[in-house]
């Protein structure tokens, strides 16, 4: 008996792998909480309030791509503060 009658799955679960999330919301690469980051908006971001030295800022760039929340950019500068 030759069922040639194969159905198709219809359902397309291929899955979108490696399709980029919508830029709606950020979220902290450090801590994955989820925050507004201003680099889109006319007001500076929080990001820019936070008195990050110049070393720490360089390691932010190469270790993130993107803005931290408010609470890690603070931890950061505490730690880069703490060091000797
Ligand atoms: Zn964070
Ligand atoms: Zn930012």
């Amino acid at each position: 008996m030759a069922d040639a009658r194969r159905l198709p799955r219809n359902g397309g679960d291929a899955g979108n792998a490696g399709a980029a999330p919508p830029v709606s919301r950020d979220r902290c690469p450090r801590c994955g909480a989820a925050f507004h980051c201003g680099r889109h908006d006319p007001e500076p971001c929080a990001c820019g309030t936070v008195p990050l030295g110049a070393a720490t800022l360089a390691v932010l760039r190469v270790r993130y791509d993107r803005c931290l929340c408010l609470p890690c950019l603070q931890a950061l500068a505490r730690e880069a503060r703490d060091l000797p």
